[in-house]
């Protein structure tokens, strides 16, 4: 059996006050959520802040990205082990925001994979198509692709460490949704594609939705079989909305 997943992506949003607002609703909630595991995500100088909050609560963290290296010359980069340091759990990596604003690879995520890894947090691995690409019918080739990069890079035993998050680009911020069914075909996609290296890895690999999941939707995607959990963007931000999706797969 697979425990569902529920993480919230803070982006870059909030203040120490909502930062403060958010936790305290998300703490007296969260004795609802008696099925799905939950982390939250939030922007890199929150976290010591979350970390003092949500110590010995249900509730895990983590980061939103880190560098591909350990220490050094690198300003602005956040290493694993500063991540760890602050005891997250997971890192967010290859979210398409990065992707697109960013340039970051299919290689340097597959990198940045190991990088997460090697210090012990476990990546939350975003992969998914654009509308253009969805449009032009080549959604399997570009998560095949996607995934193939981990694997070439890390083997199949190493992305099965990690968890996947399949959010179609076109359903990031915006609203749309994809239909449960739209989303269960490209979730088994990926599970077929993982398990042509390994069925064991493919069987417990956890591959959440992201993509305008909210509490009015999210209980008709939860219940497909291969979709595990959520990665939450918008509806993230607000305690009440979060744990609605929490609780949607009790
Ligand atoms: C995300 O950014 O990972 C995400 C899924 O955002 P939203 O829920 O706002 O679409």
């Amino acid at each position: 059996m697979r425990q569902p997943l529920v993480a919230g992506n803070w982006k870059m949003n909030g203040s120490l006050a909502s930062v403060r607002d958010l936790l305290a609703g998300l703490k007296a909630g969260i004795g609802d959520v008696k099925v799905a595991e939950v982390a939250v995500c939030p922007p890199a100088v929150f976290i010591p802040e979350v970390q003092a909050q949500l110590d010995g609560t249900p509730i895990a963290w983590g980061g939103q990205d880190l560098s591909v290296h350990e220490s050094g010359a690198y300003t602005g980069e956040i290493a694993g082990s500063m991540l760890t340091d602050f005891g997250c759990k997971y890192v967010i990596i290859g979210h398409s925001e990065r992707r697109t604003y960013h340039g970051e690879t299919d290689e340097l995520v597959a990198e940045k994979f190991t990088a997460a890894r090697k210090s012990g947090l476990v990546p939350l691995f975003c992969i998914g198509e654009t509308q253009e690409e969805r449009e032009s019918g080549v959604t399997e080739e570009v998560v095949a692709r996607q995934i193939d990069a981990v694997i070439k890079h890390c083997g199949v035993d190493m992305l099965g460490e990690g968890v996947i998050a399949y959010e179609p680009v076109w359903a990031i911020g915006t609203g749309l949704t994809a239909s449960p069914e739209q989303a269960q075909d490209v979730h088994a996609f990926i599970r077929q594609r993982v398990s042509e290296s390994s069925a064991d890895v493919a069987d417990k690999l956890r591959i959440l939705y992201g993509g305008s999941m909210k509490p009015g939707n999210a209980a008709e995607l939860l219940a497909k079989p291969d979709i595990d959990g959520g990665l939450i963007g918008g509806a993230a931000l607000k305690a009440e909305d979060f744990l609605g999706i929490c609780t949607a797969a009790n």
